[in-house]
């Protein structure tokens, strides 16, 4: 059965996203799809009627048990290992460099497999942020962004590429493996991981790099992976997918994904958030409230989260506040002021805090949840619009802070 093995050259032409142009090494299959798992199987030679069966043992091994290799397996044939270990691998992204905030928040650089033979392998950032009843992994979507949204440091850097699907979701392993989440991957002994027996790793919020909605496709693939129950499993009310506005694609999302949705709204007139959120030119005000109102699944249990950033004589007034809260009515939302995080040459300055109380106030007297977003891991750049993938800038702070 498994006489007629496919040469390298072949397994190169193929298009799925997983593999390797020939010469770069073996493909994975870490963030595979259960498709792309299918195909992979077919690929080696295993017939039609066992690749269901072949798909939900492989699926357990890499998601439920966070395998990196075929050997620890047993249940499949030691053959089957052998011939899948000649074609895959299950390597991950590897992790570049590991910050850790003192308040524990962890960033981590993690280097792509390079695309071909000129890349030397993109770089991303991932950041995990623990709380006492929750541990939040915030994953990019993109290489860099094409929003330039003026507030944003990740918006400095142009867009080189979107992330696979199975970039995104190694995201996910590789923090859960780091963070002692597997069944025998040990955690980290800082004590920084949340104890008594709780998942590290229970939230994922889409708020790293990147516009989500720009790369749908590959962001509802990993959605669906990443809460199949069977692996990851974690629930789709735990799954948040932030967009600045792309107003087209919002329906598809909550329909497609079943994820929560966030909104980086930011200002509550057009002629203010065109200057901060310039996709606000092509999808204004009104359209993006009105896709809120219809979104899929919005209702007062599972609602839509506003992310308004504070920011010093700009966004801040109480006028503003109010304005605010006239535009949501009638949306289940709840609004989450975020306090600005700086940046080396930004051109803003974060909201005095009686100001931000005073804005949150008048939130949460018209009826609204108005949590002030708590900075984490500021020390180290992994705040909301800190990340930026320059390796040598990071390595330049990580001197300047041990120094
Ligand atoms: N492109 C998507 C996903 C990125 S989310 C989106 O815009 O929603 C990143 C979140 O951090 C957004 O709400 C963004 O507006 C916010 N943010 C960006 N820069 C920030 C900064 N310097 N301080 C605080 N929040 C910031």
């Amino acid at each position: 059965m498994l006489g007629h093995l496919p040469i390298m050259s072949h397994l190169a032409a193929r298009p799925e996203q997983h593999e390797h142009p020939a010469g770069l090494g073996l493909a994975s299959l870490a963030g595979a799809t259960r498709r792309e798992l299918g195909a992979a199987l077919a690929e080696v030679g295993v017939p039609e009627r066992e690749i269901r069966m072949r798909v939900a043992q492989l699926w357990h091994w890499i998601y439920h048990a966070g395998a990196t290799s075929f050997d620890p397996m047993g249940n499949v044939s030691k053959v089957l290992r052998a011939t899948l270990a000649a074609q895959f691998n299950l390597s991950r992204p590897e992790i570049v460099a590991e910050q850790i905030s003192r308040d524990g928040t962890r960033k981590w650089l993690l280097r792509l497999d390079p695309v071909d033979r000129q890349d030397k392998g993109a770089e991303i950032e991932c950041v995990y942020i623990p709380e006492s009843d929750r541990g939040t992994l915030c994953v990019s979507s993109q290489v860099g962004c094409t929003l330039s949204c003026s507030f944003c440091h990740t918006g400095t850097q142009k867009l080189v590429r979107n992330l696979t699907a199975r970039e995104i979701i190694c995201q996910v392993l590789i923090a859960r493996e780091r963070l002692g989440d597997f069944p025998g991957s040990v955690p980290p002994d800082d004590g920084l991981v949340p104890g008594d027996g709780l998942r590290a790793v229970s939230n994922i919020v889409f708020m790293g790099m990147g516009e989500p909605l720009y790369n749908f496709e590959n962001v509802r693939d990993a959605v669906a992976v990443i809460s199949d129950g069977d692996g990851l499993a974690l629930s789709k009310r735990r799954i948040t997918v932030s967009t600045a506005g792309v107003v087209p694609r919002m329906e598809e999302l909550g329909r497609e994904t079943g994820a929560m949705l966030a909104i980086s709204l930011h200002a509550v007139r057009d002629e203010l958030r065109d200057k901060l959120v310039p996709l606000n030119k092509k999808y204004p005000l009104k359209d993006l409230l009105a896709a809120c109102r219809t979104y899929p699944g919005a209702t007062n249990a599972r609602r839509i989260t506003f992310e308004y950033v504070m920011l010093k004589d700009v966004n801040d007034s109480p006028a503003d506040a109010r304005e605010l809260v006239r535009l949501l009515k009638g949306i289940p939302a709840k609004i989450n002021l975020i306090p600005f995080n700086p940046w080396p040459g930004a051109p803003y300055e974060c909201s005095d805090w009686e100001t931000i109380e005073r804005f949150s106030d008048i939130v949460f007297n018209a009826g609204y949840a108005s949590p002030v977003r708590t900075p984490r891991g500021r020390d180290i750049l992994a705040a909301c619009g800190q990340l930026k993938s320059e390796t040598e800038k990071l390595r330049a702070r990580a001197r300047l802070a041990a120094g």
